[in-house]
């Protein structure tokens, strides 16, 4: 349609202007290279020999048929036709007005991100800060979100499955007499039911580490294992409820369900690149090696030892015995020591810390 009577804009105007650009032509499976001129005119394309009048269209097709590969600095670009011939041209430039006319600003956009790599250097600057945004912001609050909408019964399936796996894969039953255990479950008991969600609340197992040492962790439906080695190598038994207390309070405070929370988000985020989020998920989640070996955070370890701190005055036990535990582990394994230490990192620091927080429980 000829619209000369209408006050064409200049798109318009350009629009309905016939484009050309050089190149060379393919024919289907073909080796051969014919010299030829791209022509579009008014949503149809023709491929013509570049040496002869156009008469004879070597190939056609509608604009929306044919397909341009994306630009990659001076690489010739290849529009492919509907019969499979391919045009090949080295004027990127002229193409890009083409296509700009084709899909308007929004190819333009594009095309000029892809050319200009100072820019491009920006969005992926962009992208970065925005993951890194997500990590340090709104993974933290979205960890808080799931906790709160968590059902009771997830900690339960969660706690019980890891348990499982772990008894299947590193933990042996405990080998400690009958006696000590009894006598290590009934002070335990004594110990939960001075916290909110009581002894009911908790569950003690015994385990023989193995491969995880001397250890104690806590599941986020309550369960606390803990294993014979830290058992043998505490020299009393206040040292060993400071750090059945250190755990309840991981527990008390639902630090094992944010920490399993967001390593979720994290791998979550990670394969958001391409993998299968909801299955590793929920290995993570089920399956729960991982939470062996992850640390709480720095603040999440203070909270639970300022937690033991207190439970273990209140018992009227020895806080101070927990930073004593620290200390000797600290000086008889050293930093590579593994064990309960590869998860709480016994520094100079923390273990002032632990005697402050134990010395003014026992002065108020
Ligand atoms: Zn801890």
């Amino acid at each position: 349609m000829w619209k000369a009577s209408t006050l064409p804009s200049d798109a318009a105007t350009e629009a309905e202007q016939p484009f050309a650009c050089d190149g060379t032509w393919h024919p289907p499976g073909g080796s051969r290279a014919v010299p030829a001129r791209l022509v579009a005119d008014r949503g149809r394309v023709e491929i013509v020999p570049a040496d002869v009048a156009a008469e004879v269209a070597l190939a056609t097709g509608l604009e929306t048929e044919v397909e341009v590969s994306a630009r990659v600095g001076s690489i010739p670009r290849r529009v492919v036709l509907p019969d499979g011939s391919v045009f090949v041209s080295h004027d990127n430039d002229a193409l890009d007005r083409w296509l700009q006319r084709r899909h308007g600003a929004g190819y333009g956009f594009v095309a000029a991100l892809e050319r200009f790599h100072p820019r491009l250097l920006v969005v992926v600057a962009m992208i970065v800060a925005l993951c890194f945004a997500t990590y340090r912001y709104a993974l933290p609050v979205m960890v808080e979100v799931a906790v709160a909408v968590t059902p009771p019964v997830a900690p339960q399936m969660m706690g019980r499955s890891v348990l499982a796996t772990l008894d299947h894969s590193l933990l042996a039953p405990s080998a400690l007499g009958e006696g000590v255990q009894d006598s290590l479950k009934r002070q335990f008991r004594d110990l939960a039911d001075l916290s909110p969600r009581k002894a009911e609340g908790f569950t003690l197992h015994l385990r023989r580490g193995g491969r995880i040492g001397a250890n104690a962790f806590a599941l986020p439906d309550g369960a606390i294992i803990l294993t014979d080695e830290l058992v043998e190598l505490a020299q009393s038994e206040d040292e060993i409820l400071g750090v059945l207390a250190h755990e309840i309070g991981h527990v008390e405070h639902e630090h094992s369900l944010r920490r399993l929370y967001l390593a979720a988000g994290l791998s979550g985020l990670i394969m958001l690149a391409g993998g299968d989020i909801g299955a590793a998920v929920e290995d993570l989640l089920m399956q729960g090696s991982l939470l062996v070996t992850l640390s709480y955070s720095r603040d999440h370890e203070h909270e639970a030892d300022r937690y033991s701190a207190a439970l273990m005055a209140r018992a009227g036990r020895d806080p101070l015995a927990l930073g004593r535990l620290f200390a000797r582990l600290e000086e008889e394994l050293g930093a590579g020591g593994g064990g309960l230490l590869s998860t709480h990192p016994a520094t100079g620091e923390r273990i002032d810390r632990l005697r402050r927080e134990a010395e003014s429980q026992l002065r108020d």
